[in-house]
């Protein structure tokens, strides 16, 4: 089961689905389903992470070892065994050795997809990079009547930064139902390098103003040490070193950007310390 389906059992229906299952994927919400787990009495016989070292920031993944639940990075979920309900589970390790844990389920918390279920069934451009649909700084759709806010935009966030976000595209609605909106008519396209996992919003419309998301919000697809650079018809207006992990919050703030004037596209590009510059893909 996900999280989500945990914490509706636990806390909205007071019932325990489980008493030592396997949790998989170190993401953020992994802490909330530990958490969770403990409210619970609930015991995890052990957390795995695909990738070589936790997803989220450090003083997170010290959690599950101070809650003396077994930690296993590089490791594969391969098989979950069981007939009438979980049994045990097949794991394969870091060194190809396999070793199949007994558990009564397997808790899923990561690798996360926006709910687009509406916008893939209209006429609004969906974003393949997000999932969600493509927005300009103000939540505006490709239609300028439609906005998107929240959680629809990418993968995930936390709670408070939706809200936060949601509040600045519930104005700029208002803002645009009184006229008050630049128009959708003037639009700068933003075009990622190979290694730029996704940006939100991928386009702006201008002129900039105090409206809207105040930043372009990015996310790296690897462990990353590097410059990031934003260039528009071929000079760089803006540039930054940048240490990153998937999965971090990576900001661009619009108002640092020296827009040139005729510009109609911007390019970000990653050029890590280990291998140079990235072609820049997709204008
Ligand atoms: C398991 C889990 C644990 C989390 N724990 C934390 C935490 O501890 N702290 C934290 O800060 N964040 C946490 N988050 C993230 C947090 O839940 C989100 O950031 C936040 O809920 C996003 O708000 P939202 O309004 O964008 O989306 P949501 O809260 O998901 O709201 C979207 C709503 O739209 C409805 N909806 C979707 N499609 C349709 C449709 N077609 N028709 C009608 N209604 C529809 C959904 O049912 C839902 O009610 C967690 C997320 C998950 C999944």
């Amino acid at each position: 089961m996900n999280t989500g389906a945990l914490q509706a059992f636990v806390y909205l229906r007071g019932l325990v689905p489980f008493q030592r299952p396997l949790i998989v994927g170190t993401e953020l919400v992994a802490i909330s389903a530990l958490l969770t787990c403990r409210k619970a009495g609930i015991r995890p016989v052990a957390l795995v992470e695909a990738a070589a070292r936790p997803i989220t920031h450090w003083p997170c993944a010290l959690f599950p070892r101070l809650l003396g639940i077994p930690v296993h990075y590089g490791t594969q979920l391969l098989e979950i065994r069981g007939r009438q309900r979980v049994a045990s589970v097949l794991l394969q390790h870091a060194d190809g050795r396999r070793e199949e844990i007994a558990c009564d389920g397997v808790l899923l918390t990561g690798d996360f997809v926006p709910e687009a279920a509406l916008v893939r069934e209209s006429h609004l451009a969906l974003d393949a990079a997000t999932g969600g649909p493509r927005v300009d700084q103000f939540g505006r759709c490709s239609d300028p009547g439609f906005f998107a806010a929240g959680n629809l935009l990418r993968p995930i966030e936390t709670a408070g930064w939706c809200f936060r976000e949601g509040t600045r595209i519930g104005n700029a609605v208002a803002d645009d139902l009184a006229g008050r909106l630049p128009p959708a008519a003037q639009q700068l396209a933003i075009a990622c390098s190979e290694g730029i996992r996704y940006v939100m919003p991928q386009r702006i419309s201008l002129p900039l103003s105090p409206q809207g998301l105040p930043d372009l919000q990015l996310r790296v697809d690897r462990q990353t040490r590097g410059l990031l650079s934003v260039s528009a018809q071929g000079r760089t207006i803006w540039q930054q070193r940048l240490r990153s992990l998937p999965q971090r919050r990576i900001l661009v703030a619009l108002p640092e950007l020296a827009l040139l004037e005729g510009a109609d596209s911007l390019r970000i590009a990653l050029s890590d310390a280990r291998d140079g510059p990235h072609e820049a893909l997709n204008p």
